[in-house]
């Protein structure tokens, strides 16, 4: 691809599914938005499969969470090594389950929405040089320059731009030979997710509701590089070995052999320069967190960067974005890993030992709701901003509906609308009890309480009086 000089607001480099959800918000601002992009078609990779409540709640909250529900499976629990089981059917949601669907699927979606709003992708952009000085970010791709207020490197594993920056990305391999197929089965396993560790080996199945399912499966005694072949008897063998049965496997769509890293960069943001999604943090799949934990960063920082961009933020604001994504990361790397630990665990004395703790202790309520809020990312509040919760409006309609308009928005009666300012949207509840709340437009409180502390709130927000 040929590319001219551009000169834009923000420049994001990468268009998987950071980078498109990224692009939506900003564009859906105002905000004149390029995103850089070195494939030259659309993934039809399907690597993540899962989307998790909180995803699907910030989905909802752009108006696209019917539309994927359509394409994928809904699953409600987990069962893991036998006698643990992880039920999502009573979490405090709209979306009380795991939705199993390809991760070109979100990526389609993100992406058409982007795309209306105005974003601008470039496909073929090979990104090579990020350099910033005080006025901006200057980044080269191939003999031409773009030249933006903010970049966001949404480039991967294998960032460029965090390399550019001079980060580190710290942390180790955890997994090798980690084989993975999308296969047909003639005897699928119920809904639930499964997953079984045998000392030696551990496999993983679940449905995409279309017929088809995911496999993972790894084999301590067969670790070959990412390279090598995968064959469906190998695949077979280490399912069966797991967990019981084959489940009648017939054949594979596709198969893959991979790695997987526990890595973190130190930090999510160097001067006007932000990384997010795995640019910023890898972990194993196990819990499915990873496309996760990557759209819930891009949900953080599209509306700190749009209000910066145009000149509506509170000072400190972008800063807010490394102070309450790290350490989501760190939990996420921390979560995922003790996952893979439990499963690799070789003694029968410690499976024995591990079936029997997790499965007492997830019949404990405290602990099963820690679990499932943990998993599908409903448990995860920041430490001045809890998740809002959808509530039910005088109007007939829910907060998260009128969250679409990407703005701050204010659960209190009719009578506050004196109150009302620029950037702020009043959404009257139907249970008059409701408390006075401030919703920011990512879905989190920024404030909860008597109407006489709203306007310091408001200011604190940088809602102009
Ligand atoms: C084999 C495999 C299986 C996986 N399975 C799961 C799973 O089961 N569950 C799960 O949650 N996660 C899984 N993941 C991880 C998941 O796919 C990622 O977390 C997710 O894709 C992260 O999204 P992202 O947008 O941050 O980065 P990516 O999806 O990696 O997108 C980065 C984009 O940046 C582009 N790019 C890179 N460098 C440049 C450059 N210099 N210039 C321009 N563009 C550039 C790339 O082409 C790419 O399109 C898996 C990953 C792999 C590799």
């Amino acid at each position: 691809m040929i590319m001219n000089d551009v000169q834009t607001s923000v420049a994001i480099v990468g268009a998987g599914p950071t980078g498109l959800l990224l692009a939506g918000d900003l564009a859906q601002a105002g905000v004149d938005v390029t995103v850089l992009e070195r494939r030259d078609t659309e993934s039809n990779l399907t690597r993540a499969f899962g989307v998790h409540a909180r995803t699907l709640e910030h989905l909802d909250a752009r108006g696209l969470a019917d539309e994927l529900l359509g394409e994928g499976a809904q699953v409600a629990g987990l069962s893991l090594f036998d006698h643990i089981r992880i039920d999502l059917s009573r979490m405090p949601t709209r979306f009380p389950f795991l939705l199993i669907t390809p991760q070109y699927n979100v990526e389609q979606v993100l992406e058409k929405r982007a795309s209306a709003a105005g974003a601008r992708i470039v496909r073929g952009a090979d990104v090579t040089g990020v350099r910033q000085d005080a006025d901006g970010v200057e980044l080269t791709v191939g003999g031409a320059t773009v030249r933006a207020a903010y970049a966001v490197g949404a480039d991967g594993v294998h960032s460029a731009v965090r390399s550019a920056l001079g980060l580190p990305f710290p942390g180790k391999s955890v997994l090798t030979s980690i084989m993975l197929a999308d296969v047909r089965l003639a005897q699928p396993p119920p809904d639930v997710l499964a997953v079984n560790a045998v000392g030696d080996a551990f496999a993983f199945v679940a449905p995409f509701g279309d017929g088809w399912h995911r496999i993972f499966a790894w084999d301590r005694r067969h670790p070959l590089p990412d390279t090598a072949p995968v064959t469906l008897d190998e695949i077979r063998d280490v399912t069966r070995r797991s967990l019981g049965t084959d489940f009648g496997l017939q054949e594979a769509r596709w198969m893959s052999r991979f790695h997987s890293d526990e890595r973190q960069a130190p930090h999510y943001r160097v001067g006007r320069v932000f990384l997010a999604g795995d640019a910023a943090h890898v972990h194993s799949p196990a819990g499915g967190q990873g496309m996760n934990t990557g759209l819930q960063d891009a949900a953080n920082l599209g509306w700190k960067l749009a209000a910066t961009v145009q000149g509506r933020a509170p000072s400190g604001l972008l800063d807010t974005y490394e102070g309450e994504r790290h350490p989501v990361g760190k939990l996420v790397l921390r979560s995922s890993g003790m996952i893979i630990r439990m499963a690799m665990v070789r003694s029968r004395v410690g499976r024995l030992a591990r079936n029997a703790v997790g499965g007492v202790a997830l019949r404990l309520p405290p602990v099963a709701r820690k679990a499932a809020g943990t998993l599908s990312g409903i448990g995860i509040d920041y430490p001045h901003a809890p998740r809002a919760a959808d509530v039910a409006l005088l109007d007939g309609r829910r907060l998260y509906e009128v969250l679409r308009d990407g703005e701050y928005v204010l659960i209190a009666p009719a009578a506050a609308e004196s109150q009302l300012r620029g950037g702020l949207v009043l959404a009257p509840p139907a249970d008059p009890a409701t408390p006075w709340t401030l919703v920011r437009p990512d879905a989190h409180v920024a404030w909860r309480g008597a109407p006489a502390g709203l306007a310091a709130a408001l200011d604190r927000a940088g809602l102009a009086g």
